[in-house]
């Protein structure tokens, strides 16, 4: 019989079904037998009683074992009804059953929140972890998240574009992962921490509208709630001001919040726009959560840091570094003082900060060469280091390059915070720990001898006589 999944029951009393799933909990009342049965949609509840052809299969059937059940859907009695479940109205009696799979007893009980159970273990037994609701809850509301990102900005005409995973080294300030070339002995592709150049590359192709999901990566020490690989819905726009990026993100926001979450509120509407400098005084920190009642996690304070100083000098050597990347533009007014007092200027950049997490961020981008040149200039490269490192950025800069600018949403944290979850780890399907290790896989691992001679790399001794290329200037933070 085809299969029906476990919500639709509740439009099925009288009729003759199958269910197919996991059973959540077996509770044994006497002579009767409950099967709380569960999929993807939701838990039926399933009663066993003699006589049936299922009763005389039920006794060896164990939590998590996967069986399909064939019965009849019954209203419940009105004073049986459990409003907690989707299927709360009805049950089955079931008539027969069939064992699709056993399990051994899994290492930590699914049918609770499992919050509370070790870490590293729910993450070994992540495709386990996965099937408790709240897990399986979360999961749900990322799709549902980035499905109505994408639907929002394919209305709006936005073209989905992919770039590259195997590239070169693009500023966002944090350490690069390296992938040894196996073609080119000694040389490496980079994995991107954002595609950044691309899209604006993609800006001067004029594609004028590009969106993407993509993974970033970023080889961070792990402070905080990091992961090394992770989530932006990145865009990019040409002939755009900051002002239009503001109107195409803030109702996307407040439309996703409303729609998908039930009974968020918003501190704001609109979402208030404060500048960095007083963001700082008011309230020392450039990601203010902005909300009344910091406890409530349906409650949902945005805001627009705006007016960022284009640079700041870094915590080791007092060097000028880009407070967010060296392709943001200067603000016009501020332009005189990038020689006498850099750190003053203040950039087209706006970050929307949610809850006190920074939950997107952007500018509008230079496409002119010569400011580019100068900017790179005031970040101490050499003119051999910007045409090595950026050379393609400034040549497609005097092919036409439109004005255009964009921004990046992080939606790990997006969804986190509006999951109410204070980890990203607890929206991603397969995280690694905070050490940067995915305890499923068994990742990072060791390779074989000859996958490394492939790549021509020796295992420490590789640096030994071998002139190192000297470090790239630090120019993002
Ligand atoms: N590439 C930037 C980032 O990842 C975002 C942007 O400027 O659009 O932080």
């Amino acid at each position: 019989m085809q299969r029906t999944q476990i919500k639709d029951s509740v439009e099925k009393i009288g009729h003759q079904i199958t269910v197919m799933g996991w059973v959540n909990t077996r509770r044994d009342h006497g002579k009767i037998v409950f099967v709380d049965l569960r999929d993807r949609s939701g838990i039926l509840q399933i009663v066993f009683v003699p006589g049936s052809k299922a009763y005389e299969k039920i006794s060896p059937i164990r939590p998590e074992w996967v069986i399909s059940v064939t019965g009849k859907i019954k209203a419940r009695p009105e004073k049986l009804v459990n409003d907690k479940m989707v299927t709360g109205t009805v049950e089955m009696e079931a008539e027969d059953i069939e064992i699709l799979n056993e399990a051994k007893t899994s290492p930590f009980e699914i049918d609770k929140n499992t919050l509370g159970v070790d870490e590293e273990l729910r993450l070994k037994y992540r495709y386990l972890d996965l099937r408790s609701e709240r897990m399986a809850k979360n999961i749900i509301l990322r799709h549902n998240i980035v499905r109505f990102m994408r639907e929002y900005l394919y209305a709006k005409n936005f073209l989905e574009i992919e770039t590259p995973f195997l590239t070169k080294s693009t500023p966002e300030g944090a350490r690069e992962y390296i992938v040894p070339s196996r073609l080119y002995p000694g040389e490496f592709y980079v994995l991107p921490q954002s595609p950044q150049q691309f899209k604006q590359l993609l800006m001067v192709a004029g594609m004028e509208k590009y969106f993407q999901v993509v993974r970033c990566f970023r080889d961070e020490d792990q402070r905080g709630d990091r992961q090394p690989e992770f989530t932006q819905l990145d865009l990019e726009m040409s002939f755009v001001t900051q002002d239009d990026i503001y109107n195409l993100i803030e109702p996307m926001m407040i439309d996703l919040v409303e729609k998908l979450i039930p009974d968020a509120e918003f501190t704001a509407k609109p979402f208030p726009k404060i500048t960095y400098a007083e963001a700082i005084e008011k309230y020392k920190t450039d990601k203010p959560d902005l909300r009344k009642n910091k406890s409530d996690k349906k409650e949902f304070a945005f805001c627009w840091i705006v007016d960022a100083p284009l640079f700041k000098y870094s915590k080791t050597d007092k060097k000028l570094v880009s407070s967010h990347h060296p392709f943001t533009m200067p603000q016009p007014d501020d332009v005189e003082l990038l020689d006498s007092e850099p750190e003053k200027v203040r950039a087209y950049a706006y970050d929307l900060v949610l809850n006190g997490f920074e939950v997107a961020g952007g500018s509008i981008r230079i496409h002119k060469r010569d400011i580019q040149d100068k900017i790179f200039k005031l970040l101490g490269l050499s003119e051999e280091e910007t045409t090595r490192r950026f050379g393609h950025m400034l040549e497609a800069f005097e092919y036409g390059a439109p004005p255009h600018g964009g921004i990046a949403s992080g939606i790990d944290r997006l969804v986190a915070v509006l999951a109410g979850e204070d980890a990203i780890r607890e929206v991603m399907a397969f995280p690694k720990t905070g050490d940067a290790k995915d305890l499923m896989m068994g990742a990072p691992s060791q390779v074989s001898e000859h996958q490394l001679k492939d790549v021509h790399i020796t295992l420490r001794k590789e640096a030994e006589g071998k002139e190192l290329k000297t470090d790239d200037t630090i120019v993002g933070d």
